[in-house]
Formats: C-alpha cells, sequence, structure tokens
C-alpha cells in the first residue's frame, strides 16, 4: 500500500495499543482499529526484549509461552535479552499484550510515536 500523499511505500507500525501503517517519508498514517489488523500484510515488525537477570516466573511462563520453549530455555534467552523479528502488525500485537501483562521491557518497531 502506497502514501495518499507522497506514493512511498507504507510501513506498518505498532505502538503500545495502536497500529497501523505509516508512510516513513512524509509521516501520513492511518492507525487502525484492532478488527482490521488482520487486513495489513505486512511482517514488518520487530520486538526486541530486554535483558533480565533474574526473571520472574511470570516473565519465564510468558517467554516460554510465545518461543513455544521451555522455562530454562526461556531463563537463557531472557539473560541475554532477544529479538523476535518477521511478525506480522496482527502478532506483534498479541505478543506485546503478553509482555505488558508480565511486566517484561521491550522495545517494538518500527515505532513512530516519536517523531
Ligand atoms: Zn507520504
Amino acid at each position: 500500500m502506497n502514501c495518499e500523499k507522497c506514493n512511498a511505500e507504507m510501513v506498518a507500525f505498532v505502538d503500545g495499543v495502536s497500529c497501523g501503517i505509516k508512510c516513513p517519508n512524509c509521516g501520513y498514517n492511518i492507525v487502525t482499529s484492532c478488527l482490521r489488523i488482520k487486513d495489513i500484510p505486512a511482517e514488518t515488525c520487530t520486538i526486541m526484549i530486554g535483558a533480565s537477570e533474574k526473571p520472574e516466573i511470570a516473565a519465564l511462563r510468558t517467554i516460554a509461552d510465545i518461543c513455544h520453549c521451555n522455562y530454562v530455555e526461556a531463563q537463557k534467552k531472557l539473560k541475554s535479552g532477544f529479538e523476535l523479528k518477521n511478525l506480522t502488525v496482527y502478532k506483534a500485537q498479541l505478543i506485546l499484550q503478553k509482555l505488558d501483562k508480565a511486566g517484561i521491557i521491550y522495545t517494538a518497531v518500527p515505532v513512530f510515536s516519536d517523531l
């Protein structure tokens, strides 16, 4: 999908509870409701999980759930921090909800909230 104003390629973004697509060129954006997130085909989201020296059990459970691994592996991942790449906006938002719930520190990109 291209920007209505300058015709540049729009990119998907997730920012907390809102998400949508945004023009990296001129900043024009369309924020979509959750019901329409599935319509965005781009798999462009990356979530970076912050490193945690002593993760709580809720964090381990959440990471094990998201990564489909056991608690030992989840703890290793959390110790160094890690990235989840090539996520759709829809999937990224589901993961962010779980991370928020478990109080896990993360950064999601692309994020345009600071523009
Ligand atoms: Zn534009």
